[in-house]
């Protein structure tokens, strides 16, 4: 708290872990006495670095970047890159301290890191993000690479922002070799990449739904976000049986009663990926629908939430307000998007609750399939990977059982990741001395 106090989203992330990691360490003489959490809140390395580049009216604009190296004891640093006004050092921070713990638990050998800049792609060109992007890889490159660092996409970057981060480190380092993942299809990308988050959060609450004989089917679903993570959990709760009710974005949400089906969520992903309007704007083709301005979905009546936007979205009041309308299951997309004091009213519930570092680990999992695909120099088929994509969310689920189990059968998923993250992570430190 001393060293990180001006940090809080990082200290948040931390206090979450170490609150059920450090009984499991005092029970355990292994890790205890080792100082292995205090090594591990300590990002290996965290480079700053200037990004000036020229805008469409000529003038030089700066933005800050950075690339946080968080911790490589189970494979390179592994973690998306996001682009948002927000971005700073105790954001970066957190989403890679959690990213360490994320990455353990999809069973593939990955280290973490998170990186951006706070760039605010709203408004801009294509060229403009081209430029950059072009800028922004012209210093990342020196730090990363297939065996080093291998970033992918977060908030604001996308396929499109990929494309052009590539291109820029191809150039400079000349070979062409898979140091980013979320890549187009043609050049490198995994199928089942762009759909993976969503997707993976919808299979965890599955998995989570099944441990009570229960299922999607005919359940209202309320999800946030309109971006990558939320399209694609809306498409599988679709596919599931499940009906969407809300999807929103950083201006409010839609709430449409009669449900988000296929073609209606086609018109989202047309708007967002290619128009890039807002999500108010689906009421002018759906003009049933209502569009509540400045306001987070919680308050919709459902029983299942799926947080899919960002960090502290969802607070110990709307945890209230969906309890006491019936949710009985919120699984996060997003990284941390409730607080603290929702989930403390989700556990003393006892609803189903899992964490994004489990529920949401389907895109970095599908991020490793990319890599190890690209070193293969080999692609495999849509079944192929969504086949990977389940198994990998059922083992994670798994994982959280049998750490997370309480006496009386009711399953702490947020001890369960923590623990289960934390052990792998902790066995290679110890094994690899004190370094
Ligand atoms: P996108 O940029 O595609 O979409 C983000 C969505 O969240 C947009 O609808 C955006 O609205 C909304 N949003 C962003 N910031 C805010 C805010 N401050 N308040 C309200 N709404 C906001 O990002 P992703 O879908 O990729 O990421 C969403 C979440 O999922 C993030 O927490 C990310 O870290 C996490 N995640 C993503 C993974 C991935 O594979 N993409 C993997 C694991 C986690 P607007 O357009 O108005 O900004």
């Amino acid at each position: 708290k001393e060293r990180n106090g001006h940090e809080p989203e990082f200290l948040q992330a931390v206090e979450e872990v170490a609150e059920t990691v450090i009984p499991y360490i005092v029970q355990h003489d292994i890790y205890y006495g080792k100082n292995i959490l205090l090594r591990m809140v300590e990002p290996e390395r965290l480079i700053s670095f200037r990004i000036s580049w020229v805008d469409d009216s000529g003038e030089i604009q700066v933005n800050r970047g950075y690339r946080v190296q968080m911790n490589s004891a189970i494979g390179p640093y592994k973690g998306g890159l996001r682009f948002h006004p927000t971005v700073n050092a105790s954001i970066l921070k957190f989403l890679a301290f959690e990213q360490v713990f994320k990455n353990s638990l999809t069973t593939l050998p990955m280290g973490g890191g998170k990186g951006g800049s706070d760039f605010d792609p709203k408004g801009k060109s294509d060229n403009e993000i081209m430029r950059f992007c072009h800028a922004f890889m012209s210093e990342l490159f020196r730090y990363i690479g297939p065996n080093t660092d291998v970033p992918a996409g977060d908030i604001g970057v996308g396929t499109r922002e990929i494309g052009f981060l590539f291109g820029m480190y191809k150039k400079l380092r000349n070979e062409f070799t898979g140091v980013l993942t979320g890549k187009g299809m043609s050049w490198g990308g995994s199928l089942i990449r762009p759909e993976a988050t969503g997707y993976g959060t919808v299979y965890f609450a599955q998995k989570m739904l099944g441990t009570g004989g229960d299922s999607f089917e005919g359940k209202k679903v309320v999800v946030s976000g309109s971006g990558n993570v939320a399209q694609y959990a809306a498409e599988k709760v679709l596919q599931l049986g499940g009906k969407v009710l809300t999807l929103s974005d950083s201006s409010g949400y839609i709430y449409d009663e009669e449900g988000i089906n296929k073609e209606k969520l086609a018109f989202v992903m047309e708007l967002k990926n290619v128009k890039r309007g807002r999500i108010s704007e689906y009421l002018k083709t759906h003009p049933n629908a209502k569009f509540i301005k400045g306001k987070t979905p919680w308050e919709v009546a459902c029983d299942v939430a799926l947080p899919c936007a960002t960090q502290n979205e969802l607070n110990e009041e709307d945890a209230n307000t969906l309890l006491s309308n019936g949710c009985i299951c919120v699984s996060e997309g997003a990284n941390m998007p409730s607080t603290k004091e929702a989930i403390a009213a989700f556990h003393k519930a006892k609803i189903l609750f899992a964490p994004g570092k489990a529920s949401n680990a389907g895109g970095v999992a599908t991020s490793g399939l990319e890599m190890t695909q690209n070193s293969l120099r080999f692609k495999w088929s849509r079944e192929e990977v969504d086949n990977k994509l389940k198994d990998i969310m059922s083992d994670i689920h798994k994982s959280c059982l049998e750490y997370g189990k309480d006496d009386d059968g009711y399953v702490d998923y947020v001890r369960g990741a923590n623990i289960a993250g934390f052990v792998k992570v902790a066995d290679a430190m110890l094994a690899q001395g004190v370094v």
